[in-house]
């Protein structure tokens, strides 16, 4: 059945997705893109399992999530999920190389310092360890999330606007750090972008348009040798 959100509001009930169908393959890099309001974030929420849809099923590395109590999702999230937010969402009281650290240190991982150093040495930030996130620019903030997303290797990393504040030379360093996370681990990507550069590096592209997703075939997409793919790491039907 295809995922339908819905809302209410003061002004009635509200339809933001209307009936998505789409199939994500697991190393696969597919980018969403489409008018400001049209429903993007709120997909990504619903594929994270941030947020549940008002009908339809989401299977997420062949686990459906609607068979998940909120505990058992909270530990889904944790082992298989990365979130890069269009809002950043760092914790105002740590700095950068806490919140960098924080996902890896919940999982238990050891020397989760040092990996959360080298990970911002990555995104240039190896200056602004100590800095809180009042203390660092929109640009800055951005990548400090790119680094906590990735400490944990994620198996699906979903990122809403992952460039969106960052200069040129910035959005290709962070675009180069997703490919080589897709291609090194076998990371699924899906982003959310307005950037038709990093959309392009993509293998596939989505429209969102009004609640509704369509294959966006007009955009000329950078050709790849075919991966063999067997597992469904995000499945909507
Ligand atoms: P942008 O490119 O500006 O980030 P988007 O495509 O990510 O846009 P969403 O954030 O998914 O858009 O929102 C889609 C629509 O749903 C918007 O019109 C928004 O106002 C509405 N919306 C989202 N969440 C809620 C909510 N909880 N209550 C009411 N309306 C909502
Ligand atoms: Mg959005």
């Amino acid at each position: 059945k295809a995922l339908v959100k819905s809302v209410a509001t003061q002004e009635g009930e509200l339809t933001i997705l209307n009936g998505i169908n789409m199939d994500v393959k697991q190393g696969q890099s597919i980018a969403i893109l489409g008018p400001s309001g049209s429903g993007k974030s709120t997909l990504l929420g619903l594929l994270a399992a941030l947020d549940s849809p008002s009908s339809g099923e989401i299977i997420l590395d062949g686990v459906a999530l609607h068979s998940l109590n909120e505990e058992k999702k909270a530990a889904l999230r944790k082992q298989k999920v990365s979130f890069i937010f269009q809002s950043f969402m760092l914790v105002d009281t740590l700095n950068a190389l806490e919140n960098v650290m924080l996902p890896a240190e919940l999982a238990g991982i050891n020397n989760a310092k040092e990996k959360a150093q080298s990970m911002l040495e990555r995104v240039g930030l190896s200056h602004r360890l100590t800095h809180f996130p009042n203390q660092l620019s929109g640009g800055e903030q951005q990548r400090v999330a790119i680094a906590r997303a990735f400490i944990c290797e994620p198996k699906v990393l979903f990122a809403d606007e992952p460039t969106g504040n960052l200069d040129a030379a910035n959005s290709q360093k962070v675009a180069d750090m997703l490919f080589e996370l897709n291609r090194e681990s076998d990371t699924t990507l899906v982003l959310v972008t307005h950037d038709l550069a990093l959309a392009k590096r993509c293998e596939r592209q989505l429209l969102m348009n009004s609640g509704e997703l369509s294959e966006d075939s007009e955009m000329e997409t950078q050709k790849r040798a075919h991966k063999p793919v067997s597992l469904h790491s995000v499945g909507v039907s």
